[in-house]
């Protein structure tokens, strides 16, 4: 899939669309998830444009890629979710859930998780 410059997340990047941000460095930026699942919420996006996961680790720079999972690290830190414990989702593709194709992590954290993911007979 090539990246398509439209995309939301590209379009908050250049400011063309609101969003509330937390962290931006030269790698990436944070801000929250419009529709938080948790009561922290944060999405994590590198500055280049990458599709996704595979994506990012087949075409970044290892420079890009430190500095991206830096920041996660650096976020999770900041929103207070370190001590108590965090979940990072990335969704690699639309069967796995992915509706924004700007490569990004979720940060999810503020309550007790619970278990992964349903297994098929729970569904
Ligand atoms: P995914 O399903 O992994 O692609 O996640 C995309 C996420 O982007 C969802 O959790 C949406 O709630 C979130 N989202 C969509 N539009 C916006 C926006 N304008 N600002 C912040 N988060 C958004």
């Amino acid at each position: 899939m090539s990246y398509d410059t439209d995309n939301v997340f590209a379009k908050i990047l250049r400011n063309e669309l609101p969003s509330k941000r937390v962290y931006e460095d030269e790698h990436a930026l944070a801000f929250h998830d419009i529709n938080p699942a948790t009561p922290v919420h944060i999405l994590v996006i590198p500055k280049g444009e990458y599709v996704d996961y595979d994506h990012f680790l087949e075409n970044a720079s290892a420079e890009e890629i430190v500095g991206f999972f830096k920041a996660v690290r650096h976020v999770a830190r900041e929103m207070g979710v370190n001590e108590d414990g965090y979940r990072l989702v990335t969704n690699k593709g639309e069967r796995a859930g992915q509706i924004v194709f700007h490569f990004h992590v979720h940060i999810f954290g503020g309550r007790p998780l619970g278990g992964m993911i349903k297994r098929v007979k729970e569904e």
